[in-house]
């Protein structure tokens, strides 16, 4: 089956939905993987949300077409799925308080979402405006 090459425009629904099904290869740190006796190849591809372009690479089997996604392509594609939830407004958000001692701030997280971060663990803030923030919790 001869595949059609397609126009970075040209983006499926599936894709917008985030719908699309990668391998994620656990296997092997990084690409190429074998897939059909074949060595997959590195593509890049387009998607585009809502005005937004977004660039990125899987590496493709030659046969079947299935793609899968390595420990560097991974992330990024998350990164987009977070995008496309915020430009949504499909984000769960909690209102909290904002408690100060006179020296820090602090705001409390629900036990749910904490109850698997660790004690002494960090996390990475990212500043989008001094009032939206991102906070990461790394793991
Ligand atoms: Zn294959």
């Amino acid at each position: 089956m001869k595949q059609k090459r397609r126009d970075p425009e040209d983006v499926l629904e599936e894709e917008l939905l985030g719908e699309v099904h990668f391998e994620i290869a656990e296997d092997a740190f990084r690409g190429p993987y074998t897939c059909h006796k074949r060595k997959t190849k590195r593509i890049r591809k387009m998607m585009q949300y809502k005005g937004l372009q977004y660039p990125y690479e899987v590496w493709q089997c030659p046969i079947c077409k299935k793609e899968f996604l390595d420990f560097y392509q991974s992330p990024k594609l998350e990164l987009f799925w977070m995008l496309q939830k915020l430009l949504d407004e499909n984000v769960i958000t909690l209102e909290r308080n904002i408690n100060y001692d006179g020296k820090t701030f602090f705001i409390r997280f629900p036990k749910d979402i904490t109850k698997k971060w660790k004690k002494h663990g960090k996390a990475a803030i990212k500043i989008l405006t001094p009032t939206k923030l991102l906070i990461e919790v790394k793991e």
